[in-house]
């Protein structure tokens, strides 16, 4: 990432962990004026957003001539103000490169962020048709898109700010449908559902999970048949530890009690296209065709930038409980304004035309390019896994089972467990390796752990999203960094 450099005020702030991973002081020799070539962040489809815009601009050719163009010194001061960000923005860990595999960042598609900035030359709002036509149009496509991908022949559904704004609409449904029934999660599904049920009045209940993470069967059918229960949330990739919950026969107990079924893909959806899963694992994505709502982000594994969630319905009647009759928005059709089945009103439709380029580039089909990239994200924390598990060092939590890996340093107590991650965690970022650290229950781990001291009742680990297709071929590497720190 060599950028210009000189006396930015961004650099001052520079932390000690900055310095660090930058190498020396952080100051990096600026290259000769009008040359740049940059490594880690790509630039080349900037030429084609010019390209792109040339062809929006004859869209407006009829219009009386207005000039929109900054004058000189407006641009010269827009620069200015811009040299000042973009050093202020390396105080970031290095998210688009392999050596970040920390939380789940997934740098978004050069194509997604394109369409995204020429959609912003017209600035196009999705609540109503009035405000984004053409962008609403693409919503409307590229969510039926991701319906068909979980097999749905009917839908109703749109983009969200992101999963929490999917889930909120999932369970206000949900309430709507059953009300003053209980909603039930597993114990390590998004903390948003707990909260999002004391949003809406709903009460709320934790189902504990099994070794693996995923939620206890038995535990559920026993807290249903207490009764009381109007929805259960399976969450298809937990965000701790990717674990995907026991879908087939969460649907069944569902049916025999006649309760709603949410499935909380908001990580994990898009693996429904991957190879190389479990059967198990499999048969829940497989199953996704029977719940009754969905909640997924784009900009997770989706390859969008942030501001992009989707919840689906399979019921299309439930668009009914959104109707409301502002005097003050402009519905000024009878065809369907996405604002009339959301939550939220004004939303980017930026974020629907970078989703639609996104899949029509690529497409959401099993065997494609698209799925042959989680394909490898799931390889690639397999690869990691396994070498983990071969060497004498470390310890896996529990094996993948998408593209998460969690997994400590060898130590017989888990007080001194947590400490060596925390020092591994530190000294990895030193060495330009970014990880990040999860705090696992003794539940979880106490069956496979034998041997294991538990002084406390949680442990600290080491926990990676290997969420790049490009970490399949930074593993070793990857590897050996880690071996190197420990
Ligand atoms: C990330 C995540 C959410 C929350 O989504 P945001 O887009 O961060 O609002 C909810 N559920 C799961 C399983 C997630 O991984």
């Amino acid at each position: 990432m060599a950028v210009h450099d000189e006396d930015a005020p961004g650099k001052k702030a520079q932390t000690d962990e900055q310095r660090a991973f930058h190498g020396g002081d952080g100051r990096s020799s600026a290259p000769p004026a009008g040359s740049f070539d940059p490594m880690t962040l790509e630039t080349k489809s900037l030429a084609l957003l010019q390209e792109a815009l040339r062809e929006l601009e004859h869209g407006f050719d009829d219009l009386p001539r207005f000039d929109g163009e900054l004058s000189e010194a407006e641009l010269e001061r827009v620069r200015a103000v811009l040299l000042e960000v973009a050093p202020r923005m390396r105080d970031n860990f290095p998210y688009p490169h392999p050596m970040y595999v920390g939380q789940m960042l997934k740098p978004p598609h050069p194509i997604a962020r394109v369409a995204y900035q020429l959609a912003q030359w017209v600035n196009p709002n999705n609540h109503a048709l009035d405000g984004g036509r053409a962008s609403s149009a693409m919503e409307k496509e590229a969510v039926a898109a991701i319906a068909a991908m979980f097999g749905w022949p009917t839908h109703l559904g749109h983009l969200t700010g992101g999963g929490t704004m999917a889930n909120l609409e999932a369970l206000w449904v949900a309430g709507k449908l059953r009300p003053g029934a209980t909603i039930l999660a597993s114990s390590i599904a998004h903390y948003t559902h707990a909260r999002l049920s004391q949003v809406l009045g709903l009460s709320f209940e934790e189902v504990p999970v099994d070794a693996r993470g995923r939620m206890d069967l038995d535990a559920l059918r026993d807290r249903i048949r207490r009764g009381g229960v109007g929805t259960v949330v399976a969450t298809m990739g937990t965000t701790m530890l990717g674990s995907v919950d026991p879908l087939p026969a969460i649907l069944a107990l569902a049916r025999e009690h006649e309760l709603r079924v949410h499935a909380d893909a908001a990580y994990g959806g898009y693996f429904t296209l991957a190879e190389g899963l479990e059967q198990d694992t499999r048969a829940a994505f497989e199953a996704l065709a029977g719940v009754d709502s969905l909640a997924i982000d784009p900009h997770k594994h989706g390859l969008q930038p942030y501001g992009c969630g989707c919840v689906l319905f399979r019921d299309a009647s439930v668009g009914a409980l959104y109707r409301h009759d502002s005097p003050y928005t402009y519905f000024s059709s009878a065809e369907l304004h996405l604002g009339e089945i959301s939550l939220e009103c004004s939303r980017a439709g930026a974020a629907a035309v970078a989703l639609w380029a996104t899949q029509r580039l690529l497409p959401l089909e099993r065997g494609g390019r698209f799925a042959e990239g989680l394909t490898r994200c799931r390889r690639a924390a397999l690869a990691l896994a396994g070498k983990l598990s071969a060497g004498p060092r470390w310890r896996l939590a529990l094996a993948p089972e998408l593209d998460i890996v969690v997994w400590a340093p060898r130590e017989a107590t888990a007080s001194a467990t947590s400490k060596r991650t925390q020092a591994i965690f530190r000294d990895a970022a030193a060495e330009g390796l970014h990880l990040a650290v999860a705090r696992l229950p003794r539940a979880l781990l106490a069956e496979r752990w034998n041997g294991f001291a538990w002084d406390e009742d949680e442990v600290a680990c080491l926990r990676s999203c290997l969420i790049k297709p490009e970490h399949a071929d930074w593993v070793d590497r990857i590897f050996e960094t880690l071996e190197s720190v420990a």
